[in-house]
């Protein structure tokens, strides 16, 4: 296998994700585009004035490589208001281009030939391309549609984890199901890491877009994982800023030290002007944050019922910004959710992005989840609206929903 198969296509050409994919799709027919995952809004005006300022005030040349003194305290002070997790801003923190960034120097820091990377499936795009990009092989943990969401399987957690395993790459709330993992999952990730001597790293951006009171726990707070785990957040989705690309890594020193080394030679620093506003959001924006999360929860809603309302089963998500829903009941012989996803916008002007994008060719999640469909509600209620009765023309109104 080469070395970065995950990354271009068997003739060796880069393709384009399927998420470019849908959204060129999505344009090119006028359908609403509940794809790819960026909101149609700004973020509030009075972060993106403190970045104006900063522009005019002379932010503008090369910020320090670990970011701006101000932010990284703003960071560590944000997690020890929400979480009370303790670090060193100094030596405990470390600014990067997004979560993206963050994601691939960990895994680039820690993996190498010979070693595993688990992480949940279906997963974000670029955790396997990252798994890729170090040589390392990339094993999954399925996570499976019932009655109370998409869960762990835990008897999958412990096939998948063994002293091969150098690193856990978690994701909660979890991009595509919506997924809050529980206490109790969690607990069983932590075990199962503590066993195999592996390193966690906790893709957390999703943290405060939680729905009906459900809290977000971070691995770090468990008890002895602190030590052995890094923390990743971004400010692009809390504050609806994604093109920002202000995001960072959180935990002990000498994990933030090798990191640093590699985040030093894929961007060695950015975002100057964003910084100084992320570091005042994370400190003043809580009103802000309250106002998304209550919106976003209210947008899911609409979407759930508009989803259940066309014919579709649905699994209400707890957090994030999307939501998984069957299109069993619309596909036609021999099709799957791919199929289903590339003719819906044609068919009915909605765009939305088939599970088996997050999933490995062939895996067994991508087989348990190849009639799914993930759409994002982070779209403004017009284009929601629009969405919803769209999908009526599927033809499966007025059927029970499945749950
Ligand atoms: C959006 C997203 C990211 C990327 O975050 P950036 O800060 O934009 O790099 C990482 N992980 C998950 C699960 C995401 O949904």
């Amino acid at each position: 296998m080469a070395r970065a198969s995950g990354l271009a296509s068997p003739d060796g050409s880069t393709r384009p994700t399927i998420f470019a994919e849908m959204t060129a799709l999505a344009q090119s027919t006028g359908a609403a585009n509940l794809g790819q995952g960026f909101p149609d809004g700004d973020g509030p005006e009075w972060i993106r004035e403190i970045a104006s300022a900063a522009i005019r005030d002379g932010a503008n040349q090369y910020p320090p490589g670990r970011g701006i003194p101000e932010l990284r305290q703003a960071i560590a002070a944000h997690q020890l208001r929400h979480y009370g997790i303790e670090l060193d801003p100094e030596r405990e923190v470390l600014v990067t281009a997004g979560a993206t960034e963050a994601i691939a120097a960990a895994v680039l820091a820690f993996a190498g030939p010979g070693d595993e990377v688990v992480t949940l499936e279906p997963f974000y795009d670029s955790y396997a391309a990252a798994i890729a990009m170090a040589g390392a092989a990339h094993v999954t943990v399925p996570l499976v549609p019932g009655p109370d969401g998409f869960r762990l399987d835990s008897a999958a957690l412990d096939a998948a984890v063994s002293e091969r395993t150098r690193l856990i790459l978690l994701n909660t709330p979890h991009n595509p199901t919506g997924t809050v993992l529980s206490r109790d999952e969690l607990q069983l990730v932590a075990d199962a890491a503590r066993r195999a001597d592996a390193l966690l790293v906790t893709d957390e951006v999703y943290e405060h877009l939680t729905f009906d009171g459900d809290a977000h726990t971070p691995v770090a707070t468990l008890p002895g994982m602190a030590e052995r785990t890094l923390t990743i957040s971004s400010a692009g989705k809390t504050f609806s800023l994604t093109g920002w690309k202000i995001g960072w890594i959180a935990g002990p020193a000498e994990l933030i030290e090798a990191v640093t080394a590699i985040k030093q030679f894929l961007t060695y620093a950015g975002g100057a002007p964003f910084q100084p506003a992320i570091a005042r959001a994370l400190v003043d924006g809580d009103a802000d944050i309250a106002e998304l999360r209550d919106s976003l929860s209210a947008r899911r809603d609409l979407l759930v019922a508009g989803l259940r309302e066309a014919g579709f089963e649905v699994v209400v998500p707890g957090g994030t910004y999307f939501v998984c829903a069957d299109a069993a009941p619309f596909l036609a012989e021999g099709d799957d959710g791919a199929a289903f996803a590339r003719a819906l916008p044609g068919r009915i002007g909605v765009a939305g992005v088939p599970i088996s994008a997050f999933c490995h060719e062939g895996s067994a999640a991508a087989q348990a989840l190849s009639s799914w469909v993930r759409f994002t509600f982070v779209k403004d209620e017009r284009t929601l609206r629009t969405a919803v009765e769209r999908l009526r023309e599927l033809g499966g109104a007025g059927r029970e929903p499945l749950r």
